[in-house]
C-alpha cells in the first residue's frame, strides 16, 4: 500500500495542512472518527490540484464548526438537516465537513431517508466509485485507504462507474455529474454505467433534475479548470437545456472562457492562483443579456446577494480600468501600489476582456516586470546593509525609494544601485589611498606561494653557501697574510 499520509502531506499547501491538523485535533477532542473523503482523495490519487478539503466525521460537525470559527475560519454555509458545513479555513483554504450518513430510498427516485452512519456506509451511498474512497485521519489508522467499491481500480482504468442500477433514477443530477467528471478527467463512462445513463435519458429523467441541483452543478462548473470541455459534453448530450433553455439556445461563451483560461495560465506562471468563479461564470454566460443572466441565476437557486455581486462585477472592473487609465496611476510606482490592492479576479477579468491599452499595459507590466523587481527587493536591502546602514524606518524608506527608481528602469546593475544607495543614505565612499602608499602595503600583505617559498629557501641556502665560501676565502687570505 502506498503511503497515503506521505502523499497527502507532500501535496497539501502549508495552509491546507494546518487546516487538516486542526480538524484532526478537534475530532479527537470530541471523540469523532474523521476521514478525508470524496473529491479530495480522488484528486490526491490522480495527481490533480487539491482545491478543497472534504472531511467526513462519524458525528455532528456543528460543534467543530463553532470551534473553527473561533480560530478565524468562516462558515460559508451550514445545512443542519444534512449536518454538512462548507468552510473557508484560515489562509483561504476551502473545505467541508459532513456527518457520515446513509441514504435509504423507499422507492427509487423518491426522497431518501437519512440515517447517521459509519464511514463505510457513507462511502457506499455515494455517486461513483472514484468518489467513494476515504483516507483515515485517526491516530490508530492514519493514512489507511478505505475503498469499499474498488474506486482505485476504476481510476486506473480511467472509468466513471456508478454504484447502483438506481443511481440515476435516485438522483438524476448524477447525469450531469457523470459527464462533468468524465470530461474533466478524460475518463469514459464504464460500460454498464453508460447503459444505465442511456436508459435514464430514454426515460427523460433529465427533465426531473431540480433547478437547484442544476445550480449546484453550475457552481462546480465555474470552479473547474477547463469548463469548456464539460459544457461541450453537456451540449452534445442535450443536457444544457437543463441549466437554462437560453444557455442552450445562445450557447456558452466559449471564446470568453478560452480568453480567461489563457490569462489564468499566465497568472499561474507569475505565481498567482486566483479563484476565478465569478469571472468564469460571466464568461460561461457571456452571450446572455444582463436580464437573462440574473433570471437564470435566480432560477438556479443563487441567492440575491450573490446575483447582485455577480452583476456588479463588470461595473467594478470598469471602475478599476478607469483608474488604471487615469492620472492617479500615471507613474509606475503609483500604478504598482494601486494594482497590488486589486483582487486578482478583477485583474484576470480585465486582462481577458478589456481593450483599454493603458490599463492593459500597466497590468501586464505589473505581472511580468514590476513584480519580479519587487521580489528581488531583499537584495537591495542586503546591499544597503552592506554599506553600513542600520535597519529602521529610514532604511525601509530608502529601499522603497530604490524600488520606485527601479520601476522607472534604472538601478538595474549592482554598481548603479550602490551609487544610488550611497546618495540616498548619505554614506560616503571611503577616501581612496594614494598609489605610492599603497604599493608597500601591498608588498607587506603578499603571501608567498609554495613555489615562491621554495625559491626563497633555495636563494637563502645559496646565499649561505656563498657566505660560507666567502668566509673561507677571507680566512685563507688572512692566513696567507700572516
Ligand atoms: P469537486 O472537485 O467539484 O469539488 P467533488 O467530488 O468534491 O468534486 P462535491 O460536489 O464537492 O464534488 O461533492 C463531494 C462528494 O460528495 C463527492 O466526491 C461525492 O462523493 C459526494 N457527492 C456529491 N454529490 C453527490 C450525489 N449527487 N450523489 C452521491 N454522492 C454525491
Ligand atoms: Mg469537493
Amino acid at each position: 500500500m502506498p503511503d497515503y499520509m506521505f502523499l497527502l502531506e507532500s501535496r497539501l499547501s502549508p495552509e491546507q495542512r494546518a487546516a487538516m491538523l486542526r480538524v484532526q485535533e478537534l475530532a479527537s477532542v470530541l471523540g469523532f472518527n474523521v476521514y478525508l473523503t470524496g473529491g479530495t482523495v480522488r484528486d490526491l490519487i490522480t495527481g490533480a490540484n487539491l482545491r478543497d478539503l472534504d472531511f467526513t466525521v462519524e458525528g455532528n460537525p456543528s460543534k467543530m464548526a463553532r470551534e473553527l470559527e473561533k480560530g478565524g475560519a468562516k462558515v460559508l454555509s451550514e445545512d443542519e438537516k444534512l449536518r454538512q458545513v462548507e468552510l473557508l479555513f484560515a489562509g483561504d483554504v476551502e473545505g467541508s465537513i459532513s456527518a457520515a450518513r446513509d441514504e435509504h430510498y423507499v422507492r427509487p427516485g423518491t426522497r431518501p431517508e437519512i440515517r447517521w452512519s459509519t464511514i463505510m456506509e457513507d462511502l457506499r451511498r455515494r455517486d461513483f466509485s472514484l468518489n467513494a474512497i476515504a483516507i483515515s485521519l485517526n491516530p490508530a489508522s492514519r493514512g489507511l485507504l478505505l475503498d469499499p467499491t474498488n474506486g482505485l481500480s476504476d481510476i486506473e482504468h480511467g472509468e466513471v462507474r456508478a454504484l447502483s442500477i438506481h443511481s440515476f433514477t435516485n438522483q438524476p443530477v448524477r447525469l450531469l455529474r457523470a459527464l462533468r467528471l468524465a470530461a474533466r478527467m478524460g475518463f469514459k463512462l464504464e460500460s454498464r454505467t453508460q447503459e444505465w445513463f442511456n436508459l435514464a435519458i430514454e426515460r427523460e429523467l433529465q427533465l426531473t433534475i431540480t433547478p437547484e441541483d442544476a445550480g449546484e452543478e453550475v457552481r462546480s462548473l465555474s470552479r473547474e479548470e477547463r469548463p469548456q470541455l464539460i459544457l461541450k459534453e453537456w451540449e452534445e448530450g442535450d443536457l444544457l437545456e437543463l441549466v437554462h433553455p437560453i444557455l442552450a439556445k445562445k450557447h456558452p461563451g466559449y471564446d470568453a472562457i478560452n480568453r480567461l483560461i489563457k490569462v489564468r495560465d499566465d497568472l499561474y506562471m507569475a505565481g498567482f492562483r486566483p479563484r476565478l468563479a465569478t469571472p468564469m461564470l460571466l464568461a460561461i454566460f457571456s452571450r446572455l443579456k444582463d436580464r437573462e443572466l440574473s433570471n437564470t441565476l435566480s432560477k438556479l437557486g443563487y441567492r440575491s446577494a450573490e446575483i447582485e455581486a455577480i452583476e456588479k462585477f463588470p461595473e467594478k472592473a470598469l471602475d478599476i480600468q478607469k483608474e488604471l487609465a487615469g492620472k492617479k496611476t500615471k507613474t509606475p510606482i503609483d500604478a504598482y501600489r494601486y494594482i497590488e490592492k486589486i483582487p486578482m479576479e478583477y485583474v484576470a477579468y480585465l486582462l481577458a476582456e478589456s481593450s483599454n491599452s493603458a490599463a492593459l499595459s500597466k497590468l501586464k507590466a505589473f505581472l511580468h516586470k514590476w513584480r519580479p523587481v519587487r521580489q528581488a527587493l531583499p537584495i537591495v536591502a542586503t546591499e544597503l546593509e552592506a554599506l553600513g546602514m542600520p535597519r529602521g524606518p529610514k532604511f525601509d524608506q530608502i529601499v522603497q525609494d530604490v524600488f520606485a527608481i527601479q520601476l522607472n528602469g534604472r538601478a538595474k546593475t549592482p554598481e548603479e544601485r550602490v551609487k544610488i544607495l550611497r546618495k540616498l543614505s548619505g554614506i560616503k565612499e571611503p577616501p581612496k589611498k594614494k598609489e605610492k602608499e599603497k604599493k608597500p602595503a601591498k608588498a607587506e600583505k603578499h603571501v608567498e606561494t609554495p613555489a615562491e617559498k621554495k625559491a626563497a629557501a633555495a636563494e637563502k641556502h645559496a646565499t649561505h653557501e656563498r657566505h660560507k665560501a666567502g668566509m673561507k676565502a677571507a680566512a685563507a687570505k688572512h692566513k696567507g697574510k700572516k
